[in-house]
């Protein structure tokens, strides 16, 4: 799923183009992808588009009157692209603007599944939406970082990726950001001492800048990932062969050498089995 840089920087990619003429044509959208009635996508024609914005994995298209935001989630499939006048467009989009001139934008997802969704709102519904979401990952710094930890116990992996206590962090960021701290994916969030807290927000500073930074540049997985699906590849920091390890239905990529000490995390799902 794409998280936060990938997000920021599609974002950016799209906040220019959106914005340069209104919308003569609002749809066809997908019945799975399209999640409200009221207004009808029909009520965006006519109005322009005050630019990209992002929240957490969302985008947001507010309308330049303040009338309407189109929020869009891509969940792992979904690709949201702005094609220039004349450009060729996929065949059956699950979701399609189209801009005075020609240009438009689409949404379009891989595979059967259609889980990426499409909400038109009042910004008031809109900020409704929007409220569990905790506050960005990125440039949130240490104090609010130390409290979030502290809140609610909890294993690093899953506290990170948790987009009710910050947001924007996923499984792949999770891996990044855990490594580049040197800190065990499965260390008690409460527990870390003021030097570990410090590490963490550094971490997720550097490694969130430095994603969005490559993505921008148009960096693909394997070039943008350093710990992240990476099993057996030597560690960037000190060559140990990064080992992985499957725990609440994710897989967690580390270095044994740089996190835990040399020890190899057990498999979360298994011991449970066999407890
Ligand atoms: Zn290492």
């Amino acid at each position: 799923m794409p998280e936060l840089p990938e997000m920021e920087a599609w974002r950016r990619q799209l906040d220019e183009p959106v914005s340069a003429f209104p919308i003569v044509k609002a749809g066809p959208a997908h019945i799975a992808t399209l999640k409200t009635f009221e207004p009808p996508l029909a009520a965006l024609e006519g109005r322009r588009l005050d630019g990209a914005r992002r929240r957490a994995k969302r985008l947001l298209f507010p309308t330049s009157d303040g009338d309407l935001v189109l929020l869009v989630h891509l969940m792992s499939a979904g690709r949201l692209k702005y094609l220039a006048t004349g450009a060729k467009e996929p065949k059956r989009p699950a979701f399609r603007l189209e801009f005075e001139g020609g240009g438009r934008l689409v949404l379009t997802e891989a595979g059967a599944k259609k889980r990426a969704g499409v909400w038109l709102l009042t910004p008031k519904r809109a900020e409704a939406e929007l409220a569990h979401l905790g506050p960005e990952a990125l440039g949130l710094g240490i104090e609010r970082l130390r409290e979030i930890l502290a809140e609610d116990s909890r294993r690093l992996h899953s506290l990170l990726r948790d987009q009710r206590r910050l947001a924007g962090i996923g499984r792949a960021w999770a891996n990044e950001i855990i490594h580049r701290g040197r800190l065990s994916p499965f260390a008690l969030s409460a527990r870390l001492d003021h030097e570990e807290v410090e590490r963490l927000a550094d971490a997720i500073d550097a490694e969130l800048a430095r994603g969005l930074e490559l993505r921008e540049g148009g960096a693909n997985d394997a070039r943008t990932y350093r710990v992240h699906g990476k099993l057996g590849q030597p560690c960037y920091l000190c060559g140990t062969p990064i080992a992985r390890v499957d725990y609440d239905e994710h897989t967690v990529f580390y270095c044994p050498e740089c996190q835990t000490g040399g020890r190899l995390l057990k498999d979360r799902r298994l011991s449970r089995l066999l407890r």
